[in-house]
This record gives C-alpha cells, sequence and structure tokens, in this order.
C-alpha cells in the first residue's frame, strides 16, 4: 500500500479492542438495509400478499401466467417455485442484469449510494485491497511467477483465483490507527509492523459470498528472502477469518458443484487451482489439515454429494478420517460420502497434469463408500476369528453410527457393513479351522455355510449372503485348482 493510499483514507477512524471484533455492516448488509427485496421486486412485478411473511407475483426470471415467484419479507429472500431461482436482492440484481455477483453488488451499492468507493476504513476493504495490491506484486517478482508456472499453473488461473506476493513491508509506513486495522485483519504482524505473509505466495481465502477474509501464504522455493518458517501457512485467526468455518475455493467452485452434482474435497490449494485449470471446477480443499464441522454445512448447503480426494499418505489418509467425522453429525440422509484414494505418491494435482481431467474423474467416480471406509479403518483392531472380536467390530460400527444422528440411514449401512464383514470372517476361519487341506467337497461347503448361516441368523440379508456366496465360490474355485 503507497503513503498516498493511506493518507485518502479518513483519519478519524479510532479502533478500539472492542471494535476490533466488530465487522460493521458490509456491503451486502448496508444494500439489503436500503433496499428491501419486496421494494426492488415491486419496481418489476406486481407483488399479493400470500400469508404471513409472505408475497408472491409472477417471476420475471421465466415466463409465467400463473405467479409463483415468491418473497419472504422477513428474510429477504426470494424462490420461483416455476424455474427454481432463488436468492437475495443482489442475485436477483445479478440475475435481471446479466451479471457476475461481485458487479452486481458494486453496481446497486453505487444505484443506492451505499457504496463506499476505496474507502480502507474496515478491515474487509484493507483485505480486499490487500488482494490486488498482493496480485500486482506477483508481477515484481520474477522467481515466484517462475515457480508458480514451473508448477503448470497458467496466468488465466492465477488471476482468476487472485494469486500474489507478499514482499513484507506492506503495512509499515501505514498511519498508526489503519495498522490496528492491518492487524485486526491479520495482514501485519504487531511486533514487527511486517506483514504476516512476508516472502511467500499468497492465496486469498474467500468466504461463501465472494469476500476475501484471508490469506494462504507459501514460501517460494530456493528463495533465501525468508530463511525460515513451514512452507504453508496462512494469516491467523480473526474475526473475519475463522478457517474451521472455510473450505478453500467454495465461492470459485460453487457453478461447478451445482453444475456437476458433487464437490470433491482435495488437500492444497495448488490442487484447487490446477483442476480448475483442467475444467474440473468443482474442487474445494480443506483448510488446515482437516475440514470441520461448519465447513460441512456450508458444503451440504451446495451439494448433497462430496467426494475426498485425499494424498495417499499416512497424513492424508488421518485427514480423510477425521474429516468425514466431522462431517459425520452434519449428514442427512440423502447426503452420501466416498473416498477416492490416489495411485501411491501421486498428488491430485500431479495426477491431472499427467492424466487428464477425465482420467481424474473416473478416479473419484470410483471412491469407496463412507460406510465401507469407515468399516475397513477398524478391522484392523479386531481379531474376526474370535467371537470376541467380531462382537466388538459391531460395538464400533454402532457407535460410529451413533455420530451420525441426523442420518440413522448411514447408520445402518455401518451396522450392515460391519455384519458382511463379520459373516466373511467367520466363515473364512471356520473353513480354516476344518483344515481343509487338499480335498473340498462341495457338499461340505454347502453344509458349512448352512451351518454359518445358522449361527448368524441376522446376517443383513443381501450383503450377508453376497459375502458368504463369494467366499464360497472362492474356496470351490481354489479346490476343483488343486490336483486331486
Ligand atoms: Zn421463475
Amino acid at each position: 500500500m503507497s503513503e498516498s493510499t493511506a493518507q485518502r483514507t479518513p483519519t478519524s477512524i479510532h479502533v478500539s479492542a472492542s471494535q476490533r471484533n466488530d465487522l460493521g455492516p458490509t456491503l451486502v448488509d448496508r444494500i439489503k438495509q436500503a433496499l428491501p427485496l419486496a421494494q426492488f421486486v415491486s419496481q418489476h412485478t406486481e407483488l399479493k400478499p400470500a400469508g404471513k411473511g409472505e408475497m408472491v407475483g409472477c417471476c420475471m426470471l421465466h415466463e409465467e401466467k400463473t405467479a409463483s415467484f415468491h418473497v419472504n419479507t422477513e428474510k429477504n429472500i426470494y424462490h420461483c417455485k416455476g424455474c427454481g431461482a432463488a436468492g437475495n436482492v443482489i442475485q436477483l440484481f445479478a440475475a435481471l442484469n446479466d451479471l457476475s455477483a461481485t458487479d452486481a453488488k458494486i453496481a446497486l451499492g453505487k444505484q443506492l449510494g451505499v457504496y463506499k468507493e476505496r474507502a480502507l476504513d474496515t478491515g474487509e476493504a484493507l483485505l480486499s485491497n490487500a488482494t490486488r495490491l498482493y496480485m500486482e506484486q506477483l508481477g515484481r517478482k520474477p522467481n515466484a511467477m517462475a515457480y508458480l508456472e514451473s508448477r503448470g499453473l497458467q496466468r488465466a488461473t492465477m488471476e482468476k483465483f487472485g494469486v500474489g506476493f507478499c514482499w513484507g513491508r506492506e503495512y509499515m509506513d501505514l498511519k498508526p490507527d489503519q495498522q490496528a486495522l492491518a492487524q485486526s485483519a491479520g495482514l501485519m504482524r504487531e511486533e514487527t509492523k511486517k506483514s504476516w505473509l512476508a516472502g511467500r505466495i499468497t492465496f486469498p481465502v474467500r468466504d461463501k459470498n465472494g469476500r476475501v477474509v484471508g490469506f494462504g501464504g507459501r514460501l517460494v522455493p530456493s528463495d533465501d528472502y525468508v530463511p525460515h518458517g513451514p512452507k504453508y501457512m496462512n494469516t491467523p485467526e480473526t474475526a473475519y477469518f475463522k478457517k474451521s468455518e472455510l473450505l478453500y475455493g467454495l465461492y470459485e467452485a460453487s457453478m461447478g458443484i451445482g453444475r456437476a452434482g458433487r464437490a470433491i474435497v482435495v488437500e492444497g490449494y495448488m490442487d484447487v487451482l490446477m483442476q480448475h485449470q483442467h475444467g474440473v471446477d468443482n474442487v474445494v480443499a480443506v483448510m488446515g489439515a482437516q475440514a470441520s464441522e461448519n465447513a460441512f454445512k456450508q458444503l451440504w448447503q451446495v451439494t448433497k454429494n462430496v467426494v475426498f480426494c485425499l494424498d495417499p499418505d499416512a497424513a492424508g489418509e488421518k485427514g480423510a478420517l477425521r474429516s468425514v467425522m466431522a462431517a459425520a453429525p452434519t449428514m442427512t440422509d440423502g447426503c452420501t460420502i466416498s473416498i477416492a484414494t490416489m495411485p501411491a505418491g501421486v498428488d491430485p494435482d500431479e495426477f491431472t497434469l499427467e492424466h487428464g481431467a477425465e482420467a481424474f474423474k473416473a478416479l473419484c467416480d470410483q471412491g469407496v463408500p463412507l460406510a465401507k471406509y469407515l468399516m475397513a479403518s477398524r478391522i484392523d483392531q479386531f481379531d474376526l476369528s474370535a467371537a470376541e472380536g467380531r462382537a466388538g467390530l459391531i460395538m464400533a460400527a454402532r457407535e460410529i453410527g451413533a455420530t451420525f444422528s441426523s442420518a440413522p440411514l448411514v447408520a445402518e449401512q455401518l451396522e450392515e457393513e460391519a455384519r458382511a464383514v463379520c459373516a466373511a470372517a467367520l466363515v473364512e476361519s471356520v473353513l480354516r479351522k476344518m483344515e481343509l487341506p487338499k480335498y473340498l467337497d462341495q457338499r461340505e461347503v454347502e453344509m458349512a455355510a448352512q451351518m454359518l448361516t445358522r449361527l448368524i441368523p441376522d446376517v443383513p440379508r443381501q450383503s450377508g449372503r453376497d459375502r458368504i456366496a463369494q467366499i464360497r465360490k472362492q474356496a470351490l474355485e481354489r479346490r476343483s485348482a488343486s490336483p486331486r
């Protein structure tokens, strides 16, 4: 930020500690306040009362004769039962004028006189300003640019995601009250006055409305400007930046998720950028090592289907498991989760770079369903050849199932999966105990299987029987292959 920018801003701001956590009305809030939705809709179509807090009129987004455009005057949102359009006053303005949400927000804000141009009197404005500033600076940092290009990233992708570079002295010359704001926005360190992400490539993190709330930063390899620190770090938690409630790329991916009918969750910023660049535009990343409950609540608002695609290392697997467990309480019946595994040693971005988008999508199609994945992660803890071990696994399934409190179907699937695994283990252990060395009569196998079915009558019909049949078939094939 230049000296002149700082001087242009009002000098009367005083930021107290309590105000630091007070976001103040955002542009969106100011627009909503200045223009109630019903008032805006009435400029285009006649609205009639339709029950408490509801008004209805003919939709202006599709041709119709009977009114199906509903306005909720309390929440200031609309929903058309004819064409399915839904949103708030800004989204309606965007749809009517064929604008992006961001452009609509600015245009409407200006019309209403509530858009404060270049005002750096809020942390929100500073964050947005920092995004532009860092983007400009990237052009003057050749080795950062060279690194990004060496990873296969194109300029257009960098621009779409606002990739930039932070030198470190951006906030040093600001006035004290401006510096206080920069601190509260997580941009500047209090002690050194240096930027949080000094010497790093910057990735702005947006909330679901597209507002920049914080940054991720990556060291430039072979750059000795910043001699230490982790490879990746984020700006700190602030009133704006609550990492546990965010998924990186959700704003940029929301259209793609709608089109694809599912979201793909990967681990890193670079993975998201690479996938989007290859046309897989429904990809988001967990912030940190795992996604949290709150992040999932946002994800379920845009899709019912989630595929995890994490790095094929131990950390990735642990992260996937923890993320899935974080999703548990937020899942409802009808939501699906599957877990796709990358080939050993290959990150999602490398995979797509080498094999292309279609291969990556196909890999995601083959994800393991949630119940199967969760049970597989627990099998090693039990000796399934013993009755206690099998009972333990079923107990574990029930325990895990209990965490899916709003998705009883998932709990059922878990127990069914556990019983199927146990039935298979029982058959295997009995066959082994029978010590059938070389010769095995088909009749004997039949009897063994029948006995097992009697022993465990509550084996779930489908999967249990299928599993026994499968093992039986394998055993028979083995027997018939061995010389008599
Ligand atoms: Zn409509």
